[in-house]
């Protein structure tokens, strides 16, 4: 049984979706944010968990 869900992670400069994840609900209640490369964008950018 997992508590697993998928989410999306998206540039918060060009909004693209660029990156898959899962996440534990029960351990992580934050909103993700990480800091990937945007292959559009060509830098590395902020990436947040969007809504689906
Ligand atoms: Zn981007």
């Amino acid at each position: 049984m997992s508590q697993d869900r998928l989410i999306k992670l998206q540039c918060q400069k060009c909004k693209r979706i660029n990156y898959w994840s899962s996440k534990n609900k029960k351990l992580v209640t934050r909103k993700i944010e990480l800091k990937k490369f945007c292959n559009w964008c060509r830098v590395s950018t902020p990436h947040k968990e969007a809504k689906k």
